[in-house]
């Protein structure tokens, strides 16, 4: 992945290690040098080893400096890259696999460890590499002294390191386990501080309860983190203790042996020099080690969600061919939410004719929203089958079958860009054609808005980012939202999810009349539950406990008395 990302990085890398790794090898062997010169009284080696020393001492400040300087970019870098890999697969996750806890516990371990851990697993092997070579060459300079001396000194740095992985694995376990605990202290934040909660939270008071129960959370997962790092400090101490009492074993032989004259001035300094080093480098190899095995683990967690097979396997496109004008029919289509038993529809069967206007009505929760989600394909049928044109939805392009669709959904996004492009991305191919953009303005009735926004089309709509951000009501987001819908001039099914339920009334039946004759010849399928406007459609349809319960025109259907009339004289009786 580095490599791919930046190979000029890791080149650097390498070079700047090998540099790193062997200069202090021989600044301690120039030290041993210079003490013996200073012994022997000779002035001139003595000048001229002082300067060999700075020159390697500067070199070696250098080497770090650029190790720094490398890793801190290829940091930025890798995080660019990572992010971007990984909201390119959030992307291509259908819609099911975001009602999906599981998804986003995968999501969020993967983004949480996206800017760092490919980094550190790299740096981690750079750190095995620079120090074993800095420990090779310290330990083939000591072995001169004792060969058991080198032994003992490795072998007492390994506990320490032994444990630290140990612990670095318990706490990934922890971390995995606690993602939705994490999760859930990200949502409470978010409801805390985010602007589309504000006026409820300070309206009910919710603030001291939900901050009450991050802290909960909070204080639960501080004391289990506490609990790890105590542990690991302890350990740590304990174990690093066993090495530096090995560590001074040895100054103390070594120094006896100086004094009975078996080793010179100079030998003694250039051994405890390379005992001291030699055994930071040991130790930072295994904590090395220990480092990447953890990181490791981490990036387990991204290289799986990296991984996740995206949502809909390819298509046998052509498997049957379309039939342009045959209209979209639903074949016994029957539809189950991910992990529910209950059907949210079932044998419903309809067929909407090519250029017709249909209505759908019914009681919340009847799978009227379902019922579009299905037709937009943002799921697919459990039973059954939909069919476009005589072609099975599951056949379409996606492209293809986006392009023929504009809709508009009850929880419309609002887009905290300018108005341009809040109607702009309805289609995005034409954002920049702006007599299109005005068109469509005009169409979903955002004409007069636009002629009040101080910036016209660049006005920037929300306040997130920019004071002089406008901030629109209700009905005038639902104006854009229509708008956008109408960007897609070749759509020739538009759908509206009771569009228009925030404009006043008589702003409804203007837009509402409008669209009926922008869409003459287009397929329409409009959900409302506003009489006024549903008996203009052609064909009702009535959905109840996910089936459709009655069909036909208004009239037909108030003539048969049934559930659809029944509705229908309840609303009117509320208008006398
Ligand atoms: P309507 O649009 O008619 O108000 P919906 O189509 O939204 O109704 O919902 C139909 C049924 O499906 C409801 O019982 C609802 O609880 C259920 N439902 C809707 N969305 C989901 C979802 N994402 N996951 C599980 N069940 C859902």
């Amino acid at each position: 992945m580095v490599w791919r990302v930046a190979p000029g990085a890791l080149v650097a890398l390498v070079a700047l290690s090998t540099l790193a790794a062997l200069t202090p090898l021989g600044i301690a062997y120039v030290g041993k040098r210079l003490i013996d010169a200073v012994v022997l009284r000779d002035h001139d080696a003595a000048l001229s080893l002082v300067l060999l020393e700075l020159g390697l001492v500067s070199l070696l400040a250098l080497a770090q400096r650029g190790l720094s300087l490398v890793r801190s970019l290829l940091g930025a870098r890798l995080s660019v890259d990572v992010n971007v890999m990984i909201l390119d697969k959030a992307l291509l996750a259908s819609l099911s696999r975001f009602e999906d806890p599981e998804f986003y516990d995968q999501l969020s371990r993967a983004r949480r460890e996206a800017s760092s851990r490919p980094l550190a697993v790299v740096m981690g092997l750079f750190q095995i590499v620079q120090n074993t070579v800095t420990l090779l060459g310290y330990a083939a300079l000591l072995s001169r002294a004792s060969g058991w001396a080198v032994v003992g000194l490795m072998a007492s740095a390994l506990p320490a390191t032994i444990a630290e992985v140990r612990l670095a694995s318990d706490a990934f376990r922890l971390r995995n386990r606690r993602s939705p605990e994490t999760r859930r202290l990200g949502y409470l934040e978010y409801v805390l501080g985010n602007e589309v909660f504000a006026k409820e939270v300070r309206m009910y008071g919710l603030g001291p309860l939900l901050l009450g129960r991050y802290r909960d959370v909070a204080e639960g997962l501080y004391r289990e983190d506490r609990g790890v790092a105590v542990r690991r400090a302890w350990v740590g101490y304990l174990l690093s203790s066993l090495a530096t009492a090995t560590f001074y074993g040895c100054y103390l032989a070594l120094a006896l042996a100086a004094v009975a004259g078996r080793i010179t001035l100079g030998e003694l300094t250039l051994y405890v020099v390379a005992f001291r080093q030699g055994q930071q480098a040991f130790t930072s190899v295994l904590s090395a080690l220990g480092g990447i095995y953890e990181d490791n683990l981490y990036m387990t967690n991204l290289f799986a969600f990296l991984a996740l097979p995206p949502s809909e396997p390819p298509r046998a496109s052509g498997a049957s061919p379309a039939v342009a004008g045959e209209g979209i029919v639903f074949e016994d289509v029957g539809f189950r939410y991910p992990g529910q038993t209950r059907f949210a529809l079932r044998h419903v069967s309809l067929s909407i004719p090519r250029g017709q206007h249909l209505a759908i009505v019914g009681q919340n929760g009847s799978g009227k929203t379902t019922l579009i989600k299905l037709l937009t394909r943002l799921y697919e049928p459990t039973e059954g089958r939909i069919l476009l044109d005589g072609r099975d939805l599951r056949d379409w392009e996606d492209a293809e079958l986006r392009a023929r669709v504009g809709v508009v959904f009850q929880d419309f996004a609002r887009y905290q860009l300018s108005l341009r492009e809040n109607v702009g991305v309805g289609s995005v191919p034409h954002l920049d054609d702006e007599a299109r953009v005005l068109r469509a303005i005009e169409r979903g009735g955002a004409d007069e808005l636009l002629g009040a926004l101080p910036e016209g089309l660049e006005t920037p709509l929300g306040r997130w980012f920019k004071r002089e951000g406008v901030e629109l009501s209700g009905g005038q987001w639902q104006r854009i939202a229509l708008a956008r819908a109408f960007m897609r001039e070749e759509a020739d099914v538009l759908i509206l999810d009771e569009p228009t339920a925030a404009l006043d009334a008589e702003a409804e039946q203007a837009v509402f009349e409008r669209f009926q004759a922008l869409a003459a010849g287009r397929t329409t399928v409009l959900i409302s539950h506003r009489f006024p406007t549903v008996r203009g459609a052609d064909h009702i349809v009535v959905l109840a406990d996910g089936a459709i319960v009655e069909q036909g025109s208004h009239e037909a259907l108030v003539a048969a008395g049934g559930r659809y009339a029944r509705m229908f004289a309840l609303q009117a009786e509320g208008y006398r």
